[in-house]
């Protein structure tokens, strides 16, 4: 089944470029009882909305490609022109949470306002209702997909269970994969991390054995990056390189997260999954 998924265009596997354009909000929800008294990672994170998006954009324009971000509501409002920006340079933008809340750490109630508030912020500002949702660290609960259904959106982008788009109740389903999410190689703070990060060219040659696996398998590569990680030059410019690469070997369909999803939702007949959690009298094998 794998080589058989049907991409657009009969292409022979999926490319999604897409952002977590969160800046400090995970920070400053993570601290958000004991808000740090040093500026350090503060100002490491803001370099993506002050700076690295602007890197970002120029890469994607530079290769043509269209890009998915993900934007918590509190950044689109903090950082509303580079938002902006994004949407007119013809990139998606989607939610992640207000600031960065996982769906775990919330009550559905929760949930919904907090979704509801970063869309009509986004929608303000670009015009167009969001169709897709990102969870804040790929954590994702089964009510959390409840309410992505009630407040109507087509895909979310968070989980691994496939390695091509499929689908969880009423929604479709994007899968992510740690191996391509950038915080992976780049993510270094200081703070005690048991290794330096990876250069740019280890990243570059780690992503191209991705894509050849997909092309192989016919299936999809989901790159999740972060603009004040990825959006550092010497990062920008191998990931320019690699998007080049991709354009180049011409059987690789490249699109937005949103797109895939309303392909798959037009086009595919697997049969919708569940979210159900393991339980210690369901399941559980303790
Ligand atoms: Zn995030």
């Amino acid at each position: 089944m794998s080589a058989g998924y049907p991409w657009p265009g009969g292409h022979r596997a999926g490319l999604c470029v897409t952002f977590d354009f969160d800046g400090e909000s995970p920070l400053l929800w993570r601290r958000r009882d004991d808000p740090p008294g040093d500026a350090a990672e503060l100002e490491q994170r803001r370099y993506g909305p002050r700076r690295g998006v602007h890197h970002i954009l120029d890469t994607l324009d530079r290769t043509g490609v269209r890009a998915t971000f993900y934007v918590p509501g509190w950044i689109a409002h903090t950082y509303r022109r580079a938002v902006a920006e994004v949407h007119a340079a013809g990139h998606e933008l989607a939610l992640h949470g207000w600031c960065h809340e996982p769906p775990a750490d919330l009550a559905p109630d929760e949930l919904r306002a907090t979704l509801t508030r970063a869309s009509d912020l986004l929608a303000e500002i670009s015009g167009v209702r969001p169709a897709g949702y990102r969870s804040p660290s790929f954590r994702m609960s089964p009510e959390g997909f409840e309410v992505l259904a009630e407040l109507g959106l087509s895909y979310d982008s968070s989980l691994m269970g496939d390695d091509r788009p499929y689908r969880i109740g009423d929604l479709v389903e994007i899968p992510v994969d740690w191996a391509t999410d950038d915080a992976v190689y780049y993510r270094y703070t200081g703070g005690g991390e048991s290794h330096p990060p990876y250069g740019a060219p280890s990243l570059y040659d780690a992503w191209h054995a991705e894509l050849a696996g997909a092309r192989e398998a016919g299936t999809l590569v989901d790159l999740t990056m972060h603009p004040w990680q990825s959006g550092r030059p010497a990062r920008a410019l191998r990931l320019r390189q690699l998007l080049d690469d991709a354009k180049d070997f011409g059987d690789l369909w490249i699109g937005t997260a949103g797109e895939l999803a309303a392909h798959h939702r037009d086009t595919a007949t697997d049969a919708p999954g569940t979210l159900d959690l393991p339980t210690r009298t369901l399941g559980w094998p303790l």
